[in-house]
């Protein structure tokens, strides 16, 4: 029996232009995307300010957000009020602002009730010695406050090599800046709230700087946590799957296939993106199969069945924990 409800969902990218945003999404992925500089692909997204619709299959003529709403058993019946997760891919042709996001409490009570930001990079690409910025020296408050009116970046900021292949998990309170020359996948909590601490002295579109947040920085930064060395993954791979990241927000996975894969799918639901090669994907419940490639994002709702993948490719897939 085939059940084209439960088969696998593909969500239309949105594209943001950004200051510091490229045209790899168009020259790399070969995405459709608008002129000008653009920053980020919002790949699988029910985000208010760029919510994925849906142009084909069952759920043709809708949008993530409204799946989440009225379709919710196609997410297993997770809970929650909006979709939890937030898949993008970054093009940052040159460097992002030094910036902060809140955790789930702060953001809820200084943010209209958003939610808080955990994030992730993996690197899909990044120019010969690139660098990111991931992590901060300052013990406390009052120290922070001192570097950041006196512009002690070099000596505040850590940065790291980046190398294609690198994973960095960003916890709410670190600082951190994806440089210039990077090209990255990001799995998000689905939230939009950013503190921005630095912004290179750029003007915006408008010839103006960009707004900083610095009370709100000082406010959420963890001055206890421990800044990362490498993004080197060191996770063994098991059977083409290396566990990525396990927090209380999402779990992220990388997956090798190289022939033919079965992924159990018996989770609320998968989030999946192909970021190298290319190959079939099929719901057994909806035994239609997909041509996918490097840049194709899809979602396997809950009840798809066995996720049986084929060909020559990698994937970086998210769920809830
Ligand atoms: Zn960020």
């Amino acid at each position: 029996m085939s059940d084209p409800t439960r088969d696998l969902i593909f969500p239309t990218p949105v594209f943001h232009e950004k200051i510091w945003g490229g045209r790899k999404l168009a020259d790399d992925f070969g995405y459709q995307i608008p002129d000008g500089a653009i920053g980020e692909c919002w790949a699988i997204s029910a985000h208010p300010n760029g919510d994925c619709p849906i142009e084909r299959g069952a759920w043709a003529g809708t949008h993530l957000s409204e799946l989440w709403e009225q379709h919710r058993e196609l997410f297993g019946g997770a809970e929650g009020d909006r979709f939890p997760l937030l898949v993008k891919i970054i093009d940052a042709r040159e460097s992002l602002s030094v910036q902060v996001h809140p955790d789930d409490a702060y953001a809820a009570e200084h943010e209209n009730g958003s939610l808080g930001k955990r994030e992730c990079w993996y690197v899909l690409d990044a120019d010969p010695d690139t660098k990111i910025t991931i992590g901060q020296r300052a013990h406390d408050r009052a120290e922070l406050a001192r570097m950041i009116e006196e512009g002690r970046w070099g000596e505040l900021l850590n940065r790291v090599p980046c190398h294609a292949g690198d994973f960095f998990p960003i916890e709410p309170g670190t600082m951190h800046a994806i440089e210039g020359g990077t090209l990255i996948l990001e799995t998000q909590q689905s939230s939009d709230v950013t503190y921005r601490v630095y912004d290179f002295d750029r003007v915006g579109a408008d010839g103006k700087p960009r707004p900083l947040h610095i009370e709100q920085s000082l406010d959420v930064v963890d001055y206890d946590m421990k800044a990362p060395e490498s993004g080197e993954v060191t996770a063994p791979e098991v059977d083409g799957v290396t566990e990525l990241m396990e927090c209380p927000n999402f779990v992220v996975e990388r997956v090798r296939v190289s022939g033919e894969k079965d992924l159990e799918q018996t989770w609320p639901f998968l989030c999946a993106s192909v970021i190298e090669g290319a190959g079939t994907a099929c719901a057994d419940a909806a035994g239609q199969t997909h041509e996918v490639a490097r840049g194709t994002h899809f979602l396997a709702p809950s009840g798809c069945g066995t996720l049986r993948l084929s060909g020559d490719m990698t994937l970086i897939v998210s769920r809830l924990p």
